[in-house]
């Protein structure tokens, strides 16, 4: 039997890497559209530790489970769905919890440990 060769290898990887480029624009494109909002519901203190410095809000859903949520219960079209409909649809379903950096590298070191 013939070996791949180096060549389709990398062609391969290369398709790969594209796969996940277009996927990982595509979910900072649908955080764009929403991010306003998201800037909005920042709360004035840490969930876990109160501090009121250096916060963020995070999604705690996963974005893209929500947007396949918002195509099956709109029927909006994919691609060409209504970034207005789909910014209604995030409002009222978005969960957030807003985090100190410190509380969310924390919460990301106890993630990774325990993979
Ligand atoms: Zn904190």
């Amino acid at each position: 039997m013939e070996k791949p060769r180096a060549e389709t290898i990398s062609l391969a990887a290369a398709a790969v890497g594209k796969y996940w480029l277009t996927r990982m624009r595509f979910i900072r494109a649908l955080r764009v559209q929403v991010q306003s909002y998201l800037e909005q519901r920042v709360e004035e203190k840490c969930k876990y530790c109160q501090t009121d410095f250096n916060l963020n809000i995070e999604v705690i859903q996963n974005i893209e489970d929500l947007f396949r949520a918002f195509l099956e219960e709109s029927s909006e079209p994919m691609p060409g769905y209504s970034y207005q409909a789909w910014s209604r649809y995030f409002k009222k379903h978005v969960q957030t919890r807003t985090l100190c950096f410190d509380c969310s590298a924390m919460i990301e070191e106890y993630h990774m440990m325990k993979q």
